[in-house]
């Protein structure tokens, strides 16, 4: 740290994203991105004229995609915000609805930004411990007073909590945002969007990097109540006006076109998932119940660590995270059924299982 930076972020630990190592091709099973490429009509889009215009300022209001999302969802431009990965939208939010007197909730285990935008923007946050099988116990987040963030499906558990549990929270807080991320929600998990008209306070935050195939893009987009997304306006117009750019917004309007494809790779994951669990179960592993496109797996007899090492060096990564609590355990994203036969192959070497 220079002797330039400001003194408010001298505990400040930063984000940090899965490894993009250049040295050698990978087979990459460890950031959650779809194996599979984007539509042949997103390809045209971002290779058409649009290009040609980038010495123009993007529309600021991202009028029209806004206006396919809502009617995707089935409601109005006011009630969508959209922004450069969901990680802003993310961002954004913990700026608009918390402070140094307004605090956040979140899991022990969940998506490792909630902690950094809290320590970030001074914000206090309670932390609630997942419980023994790494599931939310939803009675803890039951008349918190403050804004509470639920990953679901949860990352890195891929773990989900029922529309009935995400209704009584919204319930009993209805002071504080109740901040849902369906960022995993299109491989088999049930999206709480049916409940957005009773609960004025509910902000589903969605990203079109993992089921999507444009981690590439930065997509994010939040659905909520036109009050609550014109707030997350005002921080944006307050921070970076033009947060979509050209090619960005043409990619994420025809995607949107293209849902069939990608809702057939999303049920093609799924199956892949169901797959690799069932093999690694024969394996001797051991695993969360997931609804998202990876699975949560530890060993008893082989560490986490030395699994994550071992893969890397057979050219496969997966990703593993030095929280205490998870520490023996690994995140593998689900690829395509090759890469993943080439995962187990490589573990089945790993830790010399004999074929029978
Ligand atoms: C990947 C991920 C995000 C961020 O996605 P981007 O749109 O790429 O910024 C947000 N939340 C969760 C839970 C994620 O896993």
């Amino acid at each position: 740290m220079s002797r330039f930076m400001s003194s408010r972020f001298d505990s400040l630990e930063e984000y940090v994203p899965g490894e993009q190592p250049r040295d050698r091709k990978y087979i990459k099973l460890n950031t959650n991105e779809s194996p599979y490429p984007p539509s042949d009509g997103v390809l045209k889009a971002v290779s058409s004229g649009e290009s040609e215009l980038l010495n123009l300022y993007p529309d600021p209001t991202a009028k029209e995609l806004k206006e396919k999302l809502a009617q995707r969802y089935e409601l109005k431009p006011e009630n969508v915000f959209v922004s450069n990965g969901s990680d802003e939208t993310l961002s954004f939010a913990f700026m608009a609805f918390c402070d140094k007197n307004h605090g956040v909730a979140f899991a022990d285990i969940t998506y490792g930004f909630y902690e950094v935008y809290a320590a970030l923007y001074g914000i206090d946050a309670k932390v609630i411990p997942l419980n023994d099988a790494l599931g939310i116990n939803p009675d803890d987040y039951i008349g918190l007073d403050r804004m509470i963030v639920i990953a679901n499906p949860n990352a890195p558990t891929g773990r989900v909590i029922s529309l009935n549990d995400i209704a009584r929270i919204a319930e009993s807080n209805p002071k504080n945002i109740v901040l849902i991320d369906e960022a995993y929600v299109d491989f088999g998990a049930e999206s709480c969007l049916c409940l957005l008209s009773k609960y004025k306070n509910l902000l589903i935050v969605r990203t079109y990097s993992k089921s999507r195939s444009l981690a590439g893009a930065r997509v994010g987009f939040a659905l909520g109540d036109a009050e609550v997304i014109s707030d997350l306006e005002k921080i944006k117009y307050s921070t970076n006006p033009y947060n979509m750019n050209r090619l960005t917004l043409v990619a994420a309007s025809r995607a949107i076109d293209d849902d069939s494809y990608y809702f057939g790779n999303a049920e093609m994951i799924a199956d892949t998932r169901k797959f690799t669990a069932c093999e690694l179960k024969k394996l001797g592993f051991e695993m969360t119940d997931s609804y998202a496109n990876f699975i949560f797996v530890e060993h008893k007899d082989f560490s986490g660590e030395m699994l994550y090492s071992e893969l890397k060096k057979r050219g496969i990564l997966i990703r593993h995270l030095s929280k205490e609590r998870i520490r023996n355990f690994n995140r593998i994203t689900i690829g395509t059924k090759e890469e993943m036969c080439a995962l187990i192959d490589a573990l089945k070497d790993i830790m010399q299982v004999k074929e029978s």
